[in-house]
Order: C-alpha cells, then sequence, then structure tokens
C-alpha cells in the first residue's frame, strides 16, 4: 500500500463509481487540498485539489453565519414547507440513514441526482431481472467484454484497470465496443488483448433488439453482427458493461435488450451485465432508502403513506413545475456538482466549494464534509453488491451530512399526534 488514509487504513476513493481502494492521499503541496497517492487519476486529482481548508462555512440569505444559526433557519424552512424535495442526495450511507428519518418527518419526495439514469435502470431490473457481476468477477474470469456504447471513460477514468484489461490473467480477452468508435479503446490492445468496434455508429434502439433475437436464434443473424454473436455464444464468460448516463433517452429499453441476451447466453454458457453509475453517493441512497422504507429514489413518505412515481417525482420534473416549494440539495462530494437553478426557498448541505453558487436571498448553506476525506463511513461501489469502507484522510472541522440532517430532525417542531 502506497498511501493510507489519516488512520494509516487503505483509503478508498469517493469520488467516482469505482471506489477504488487501490491509491492513497498525501498532503498537497502549497494548497488546502489533498493529492493522490500511488497512481494516476485525473478525475480524483481534480477533486482532491478542489478540497476546502476544511472549516466551518455556512450562510443564511447569502451572510455568513454559524453553524447553529444556519441549522435553525434551514429547520425553520423545512418546517415551514407544504412539499419539500431532498434533490442530489450526494451522501454515504450514514447520511442517507440520517436523511431518511428527515424526509418521513417532513413529507419530502426524494430524488439522487442522475436520477434518470437511476431510474431506467431500476425499471429494467423491475420489468426482467438481471444478472450482474462484480468488478472482481470481470477481472478475473471475463474472457470477452462489450461495451455497449461509447466506454464511460470520462465518468470512471480507471474502468480498464479495475476490469483487468491487460493484467495477465492466463486467459487472452477480446474488448467490443458495440454502436460505437473504438476511441481510446483502440490503444488497449495488445498482448493478451484484442479489441473491435462492432456497428459503430448504428442506432442502439435498432441493434441491440438485433442482437438479443440473433443471440436467442429467433431471427437470421445479420452479417454486422454474425462475429459478435459468434464470440457471445463461444465465451466462456462474456460481461456487457454499459453506463445507463450515456445511453439515450428511453434506455430502459436498451437495458432490457442487453439483459436479454445476457439470459439467453446463461442458458448454455456463463454471462452478466456491469452498469456504471450510481456514483455521487446516487445507489448508496438509493439502497438505503429501499432497505429502509421498501421504496427507491423518487418516492415520498407523506400523509398518503408511501408513494412512489418515476416519472411524476423526477427532481427536474418538480422544479420544472413548480410542484415543490423548498429544494433541500444534499451535495458533499464534488465542487461542481452545485444544486439546479430555481428561485424557492434552498438548504444546501454542500461542498464547501458550493458556496458562492448558493449565495442568494432564500437560501441556507451549510458545508460539510466528505464522505472518505473528512470523515469514514460506507458506499456501494457500482457493483451493487460491494459495500466499500471509507477511511477519513484527514481531520477537519465540518460536519457530516449525517450530522446536520440528525440536528435538523431534532430541531423540527414536534407535530401532534391525529
Ligand atoms: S477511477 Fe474513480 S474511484 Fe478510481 S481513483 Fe479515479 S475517481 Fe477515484
Amino acid at each position: 500500500m502506497t498511501a493510507t488514509s489519516k488512520a494509516g487504513a487503505p483509503w478508498t476513493c469517493p469520488f467516482c463509481p469505482l471506489a477504488c481502494d487501490h491509491l492513497g492521499t498525501a498532503a498537497a503541496a502549497g494548497g488546502a487540498g489533498l493529492a493522490l497517492a500511488g497512481g494516476r487519476c485525473e478525475r480524483a486529482e481534480r477533486a482532491l485539489a478542489q478540497l476546502s481548508d476544511g472549516a466551518v462555512v455556512a450562510s443564511v440569505d447569502g451572510a455568513a453565519t454559524n453553524l447553529d444559526d444556519a441549522i435553525a433557519a434551514a429547520a425553520a424552512r423545512l418546517a415551514s414547507s407544504r412539499q419539500p424535495l431532498f434533490a442530489g442526495l450526494g451522501t454515504d450511507v450514514d447520511g442517507a440513514r440520517a436523511l431518511y428519518p428527515l424526509a418521513c418527518a417532513t413529507g419530502a419526495i426524494v430524488d439522487a441526482a442522475g436520477g434518470d439514469a437511476l431510474a431506467e435502470g431500476l425499471r429494467a431490473l423491475q420489468d426482467r431481472g438481471q444478472f450482474t457481476t462484480t468488478l472482481a468477477e470481470v477481472r478475473t474470469r471475463a474472457d470477452l467484454v462489450v461495451f455497449v456504447g461509447a466506454p464511460p471513460l470520462a465518468m470512471a477514468p480507471l474502468l480498464r484497470e479495475r476490469l483487468g484489461i491487460g493484467e495477465a490473467q492466463g486467459f487472452d480477452r477480446h474488448v467490443v465496443v458495440l454502436g460505437a468508435d473504438l476511441g481510446a479503446v483502440a490503444g488497449w490492445a495488445g498482448a493478451g488483448v484484442t479489441v473491435e468496434a462492432v456497428a459503430p455508429g448504428a442506432d442502439l434502439f435498432e441493434l441491440l433488439p438485433l442482437l438479443a433475437a440473433s443471440v436467442g436464434a429467433r431471427v437470421a443473424v445479420p452479417v454486422a453482427l454474425q462475429g459478435l454473436v459468434d464470440r457471445l455464444r463461444s465465451a466462456r464468460y462474456a460481461v456487457l458493461v454499459g453506463a445507463p448516463a450515456l445511453l439515450p433517452a428511453q434506455s430502459a429499453l436498451l437495458i432490457e435488450a442487453v439483459h436479454r441476451v445476457v439470459h439467453t447466453l446463461n442458458r448454455k454458457t456463463r454471462a452478466a451485465a456491469l452498469w456504471i453509475g450510481g456514483g455521487q453517493g446516487a445507489a448508496t441512497a438509493n439502497q438505503v432508502f429501499a432497505w429502509l422504507g421498501g421504496l427507491p429514489m423518487r418516492s415520498r413518505a407523506g400523509p398518503r403513506g408511501l408513494e412512489h412515481d418515476p416519472h411524476a417525482y423526477a427532481a427536474a420534473r418538480l422544479l420544472a413545475d413548480g410542484a415543490a416549494d423548498l429544494l433541500m440539495w444534499v451535495s458533499s462530494f464534488e465542487a461542481e456538482a452545485t444544486p439546479p437553478a430555481a428561485s424557492m426557498p434552498l438548504v444546501a448541505l454542500a461542498h464547501p466549494a458550493q458556496a458562492a453558487a448558493c449565495r442568494r436571498a432564500g437560501a441556507v448553506f451549510i458545508g460539510v464534509a466528505t464522505p472518505g476525506i473528512g470523515h469514514g463511513g460506507h458506499l456501494f461501489r457500482t457493483d451493487g453488491t460491494v459495500l466499500m469502507p471509507l477511511n477519513a484522510a484527514r481531520t477537519d472541522a465540518l460536519p457530516s451530512v449525517a450530522d446536520v440532517a440528525r440536528r435538523l430532525l431534532a430541531a423540527l417542531p414536534r407535530r401532534e399526534a391525529a
């Protein structure tokens, strides 16, 4: 281990869905932030460099204040809201666990950042079920990796390394990019790795159903897909990898088609899907809210009991329709993940670098620590079944989302039982 957390324990990077645990942090030369140690990753380096000095930062209506007054102002605004919206939800397991009772107490609708992609994946899962796999299993077993559309390398920069492509595993690997150009994948070819683009530029809505039908021998295989169909049938372990956030609108149809390919292959060989996404705490909030209340994101615990609507409860729609009267924005990972433009009252529990974006009348801003930087915790990784432990990289004075949410709940006026 090259570098570690402040306690000497392994450090897990919290900045993308891969949650890498092979790197570490070190003091940045001449800045308040941290530097990445033990390897390179552009996204992690940028996020670490954007960290504040860890001092408390809070404001009410644009004027700087202390934490107690900001929490009191936020609680008062939450208490007077008729329909709050909790959006972003960029936090860890503890933060999400603390937000859940606050959402129930205020009747808030909840939706994570990137909620559209999350909802499309959930719809496909609800409709048909799915076979998925882990990063480790792809790394050690998959001899065929098929990217559905362009590989999500900006979202998950170390994806190649985490999938073990280029690593000696005792078998050769073939990498396919389906429906897009090879792009950076062209450079992955080398010892034991071959790469190929299949039908670059083709419409995935035409391509994937055709692939599913071809693999299932329900149609004559088109020439453009013959090579891929043969490879899928003869692979020891084929894995189809995609990022719902990068797929076109209505991507549940594409995700379902991928699942059909996987289901068919599993009758005779072994195959799985791996969906890259749910970073910035989105997958974590979804898991926590589902286990606490039985419903995923885009739900509400209100006077009519538990309600879930993946369309009507989308944050963007609620904001556009004026269907919420207060936005609570939770975003503790990256400086750029600022709240959506809205003129309604705002309560932001956010990365300190978002303070300027939240400095306005009607806004309460409370800077919070980043999980895995200012405090430890847990975060779900992209493969869904793996919960990664986070160890703090430093000590800072910023409160966690969980701290603030619990204080907000305690500060709400008690409602009399009906
Ligand atoms: S790939 Fe993602 S998790 Fe890994 S170091 Fe880069 S930002 Fe962090």
